[in-house]
């Protein structure tokens, strides 16, 4: 076991990054008297090679930044902007909570209380232990957690049961690679190097992005699509194959089932056809095409910006569907990455209760959960997560935080957008100041993150307040683990014991496969029969309009721009927005410029029927015409109006696994008169 945090005067700390990234850096952390100095990369883990990302540089800016939550808070006042919070103790706050959950339960029942959580610290501590145990003993409503990865998930679960993927040591293997709906620039910098050893290699690189990102200007093709169209790209890729004769019929023989119903999917999707409906040329999904078809080994990193839409299921079923068409899989470098947080293969037995068959709330309708639900919502418990930043429909949502009649708890490390409306604040440890165990998902790695400083203020680690309500609720049960050490030990014990016991004795796990599977030699798929269904029914009963159905685009003519909001260089979803920025800008093309009439730097309006955001417009041919674009996880302090791309995006779903709909939003844009 690692030891805790010294006060010796200046040395340095190996710990890990467990933010929402693929990456899973390990860490050096500088302390001098007790104090973070900085956080660099180290050499531990070689996917760092001694580089971190300028997000997580900047992290100690969090840790004792003016808006660190320092000590438990109750409110005073209205809930919202120029709220006021009084400092209480810790056992105050939490009799509060305690008492008000109680009374919730025995009054509207116990699905009235929502406990909201969402990756703000992604380790396998933080989220799906003691706090799950504590919930689903009080049965009460439950979250699908759907905000992102929820349609791919769900694709890449029906087709191959979470099969571990391509990792990034093995992209210079690849021939050809088509990075589909990613930017590593602004989330896993570290695949770069690896695509870039590739090429050097001599690789094509594919990008389909609708902006010209800096690994698309590096690319041997780009194809910019209209958001919500890449479904017919893979189509009309999947039609070359079948029409062509570059189908891998073998392959198909042995291992896939349906690809006869794929196929007559994609028959309809010309080049022509698929090009005309997402606004590219007809020439280059030809050359997609008949390069996927005729190079091997081929790698599609399948990324999350194509999730993002009406179509985002059955998009990202027909990308992942690719090379078991085209038989690219069994050879080192080929095949496709995404995800592998499921590459371990761990069960979360460590929750110490059952899951309830209580209501379940998806997060994307968190507005309609608050506003309209029955029974009520009358207790809302929020932690991880900054709800009022990254959920769809944004006015909605604060509506609904705006109820007087609405509890809530904000269990968090700064004081965030959706922390101004709590009724009792409480202050949350972050990474530096508590044990965590991140898992990387690009590479497979697991690794402990350790305490490298006391907790800032009266913070504490979710495994204490968790466990300590459980007690207060009567909840707690005779074997428990108590606090953080022990539930880290827990946990440990319950992981299979080649993982749990290298993390405990050396602080880092060997990953399966040495970290570098190769898909169907090392790896096959985790489906009950190991193949490939193609059509799987389930899935064509829950799309919308049928699998691989295209949806068309929602644009109208008073509402004819597609709005994106892209993860950016500057957060981890909406974590770190608290930290100084340029001013924030819509990205537009200069063609739509033109013709609104609009100038660089223009103060301007964008907006559909759900609303609108203040800001102002930067002019830019690196997005495509049609297309604008603002930063994903943008807090309200953000705009001039206070409200952010979310308050344009409706809550609808994806036609698979009921993820949000970012990328649907249509708004138009003009000058704001002064
Ligand atoms: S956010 Fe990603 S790139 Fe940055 S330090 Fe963490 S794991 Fe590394």
């Amino acid at each position: 076991m690692k030891s805790a945090p010294s006060l010796a005067p200046e040395h340095l700390v190996e710990t890990a990054c467990p933010l929402d990234c693929p990456d899973g850096c390990s860490l050096s952390v500088t302390v001098q008297d007790g104090r973070i100095t900085s956080i660099d990369g180290s050499r531990a883990n070689p996917i760092t090679a001694g580089y971190i990302c300028a997000k997580v540089r900047r992290f100690t800016e969090r840790v004792y930044g003016a808006d660190r939550l320092l000590y438990p808070a109750v409110r005073k006042g209205p809930k919202g902007e120029g709220v006021r919070f009084e400092r209480v103790s810790w056992d105050d706050a939490l009799a509060r909570v305690a008492a008000r959950m109680r009374e919730a339960s025995e009054r509207w029942g116990s699905e009235s209380i929502l406990p909201y959580s969402y990756g703000g610290s992604n380790g396998l501590l933080t989220q799906d232990t003691g706090d799950a145990t504590l919930f689903r003993r009080l049965r009460t409503s439950r979250l699908a957690r759907t905000v992102c990865a929820a349609p791919t998930g769900a694709a890449n679960g029906a087709l191959y049961g979470k099969m571990p993927s391509v990792t990034y040591e093995d992209y210079p293997q690849a021939r050809l690679i088509v990075a589909w709906g990613v930017n590593p620039s602004a989330s896993g910098i570290h695949m770069v190097p690896y695509l870039r050893e590739a090429q050097r290699r001599g690789a094509r690189l594919v990008v389909v992005d609708p902006r010209t990102t800096p690994l698309a200007k590096h690319a041997d093709l780009h194809i910019a699509p209209r958001p919500g169209t890449d479904l017919v790209i893979a189509l009309a890729v999947h039609r070359h194959l079948f029409e062509g004769g570059f189908a891998d019929r073998a392959f198909l023989d042995a291992h896939t089932r349906n690809a006869e119903r794929l196929r007559e999917k994609a028959l309809p999707w010309t080049f022509e056809r698929a090009a005309a409906e997402a606004d590219v040329a007809a020439e280059s999904v030809r050359a997609l095409a008949e390069w996927y078809a005729t190079t091997s080994p081929a790698l599609i990193r399948c990324g999350w910006g194509q999730e993002r839409n009406r179509n985002g299921g059955s998009s990202s079923m027909a990308i992942l569907a690719l090379p078991a068409v085209g038989g690219k899989f069994g050879v080192r470098g080929g095949g496709y990455a995404m995800s592998n947080t499921e590459a371990w293969g761990i069960q979360r037995t460590w929750i110490g209760a059952a899951e309830p068959t209580t209501r379940r709330i998806n997060m994307n309708h968190l507005g309609r959960a608050l506003t309209e639900a029955d029974p009520p919502v009358n207790v809302l418990f929020v932690y991880n997560s900054n709800a009022l930043a990254t959920s769809p429909d944004q006015r909605r949502v604060l509506r609904g935080l705006e109820r007087d009649d609405l509890f809530t708890v904000v269990f968090e490390q700064v004081m965030t957008d959706t922390a101004r409306y709590a009724d009792v604040l409480l202050p949350a440890t972050t990474f530096l100041e508590g044990y965590d165990i991140p898992r990387a998902y690009g590479p497979i790695g697991m690794r402990l993150a350790r305490p490298v400083i006391e907790a800032v203020g009266e913070a504490r680690s979710n495994a204490d307040v968790f466990g300590e309500l459980s007690r207060l609720l009567g909840v707690n049960e005779e074997g428990d683990p108590t606090g953080e050490i022990e539930e880290m030990l827990d946990v440990f014990s319950k992981m299979p014991a080649r993982i749990g016991d290298a993390l405990r004795d050396h602080g880092a796990a060997d990953p399966p496969h040495d970290g570098r599977p190769v898909q169907f030699v090392d790896v096959m798929p985790r489906t009950t029969d190991h193949k490939v269904d193609l059509f799987p029914e389930a899935l064509d009963r829950e799309a919308t309009a049928g699998l691989y159905t295209y949806q068309p685009d929602p644009a109208t003519k008073e509402y004819p721009l597609a709005l994106i909001s892209p993860a950016s260089e500057r957060t981890v979803s909406s974590t770190l927005s608290e930290l100084p920025r340029p001013a924030l800008k819509l990205l537009m093309h200069p063609d739509d410029a033109a013709a609104r009439d609009l100038d660089d730097g223009a103060a301007v309006r964008i907006y559909n029927a759900q609303g609108e955001v203040l800001c102002n417009l930067q002019i830019g041919s690196w997005i495509r015409r049609g297309t604008v674009s603002l930063p994903k996880g943008l807090w309200r302090r953000h705009t001039a109006n206070g409200f952010t791309a979310n308050a344009l995006v409706p809550d609808s779903l994806t036609d698979l696994g009921g993820g949000a709909c970012f990328n649907d939003a249509r708004v138009e844009v003009e000058a704001v008169r002064q």
